[in-house]
């Protein structure tokens, strides 16, 4: 109930869907194999995720995408090429990913 995230790219990535673009983005928050390249912070939740710092996805290209994810949310900002700029959405829930839940802290 309430899982927001999946695990994607070899381990390394949280991926959420985005309904602004109608595609899936992804947060790389740790490094398996040893490669360069920015690490995001997540606090460890699934039902309501943070990430930071924002997250820029085709920055360079007129299908600029640009959010926060904070507690559930997604915040875009006003630089997006969708609908939802300047807007904030609640995130598609997802069907519970196993490899998400064994990240999760143990609750006592
Ligand atoms: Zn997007």
């Amino acid at each position: 109930m309430g899982n927001k995230l999946l695990l994607m790219g070899g381990g390394e990535e949280l991926g959420f869907f985005c309904p602004g673009c109608e595609q899936y983005h992804s947060f790389r928050f740790r490094r398996i194999e040893t490669k360069d390249g920015p690490l995001w912070r997540w606090n460890y939740m699934n039902e309501k995720p943070t990430f930071s710092p924002s997250l820029l996805v085709n920055g360079a290209t007129e299908k600029r995408c640009h959010l926060y994810v904070r507690e559930g949310l997604i915040l875009y900002l006003d630089d997006c090429w969708h609908g939802l700029r300047s807007q904030r959405v609640a995130m598609k829930e997802e069907e519970a990913d196993p490899q998400v839940l064994a990240l999760l802290p143990v609750m006592a």
